[in-house]
């Protein structure tokens, strides 16, 4: 029996794109492809997506580098996902050592 709950069942963010303010530079997609996906001609094409907790930081990647500020992120802010993810990759190494 695990003590450690699946990181993938924790509670991840939102994320509330503005495809009409998007001109199409491709930056979210640059930094966080596993979270932005464009259309064929570089346009983001949603306007709201359920974002797993693994994946978090990287959604607010992609939505701070966004010239237009087309992305909002909706849950804990970036500071908590990269002290988790900084938390994940200690004990990862702690554990391979
Ligand atoms: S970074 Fe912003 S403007 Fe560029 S494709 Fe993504 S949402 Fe659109």
């Amino acid at each position: 029996m695990s003590h450690h709950p699946k990181p993938s069942s924790e509670v991840g963010v939102k994320i509330r794109a503005h495809p009409s303010l998007c001109l199409g530079y491709g930056m979210c997609r640059r930094f966080a492809r596993d979270v932005y996906h464009l259309d064929e001609e570089g346009y983001i094409d949603f306007h709201r997506l359920d974002v797993p907790a693994d994946l978090a930081f990287e959604a607010w990647i992609g939505a701070s580098v966004c010239p237009q500020r087309a992305i909002t992120v909706i849950g804990e802010p970036e500071a908590y996902w990269r002290e988790r993810r900084e938390r994940f990759t200690a004990e990862s190494e702690e554990a391979s050592l």
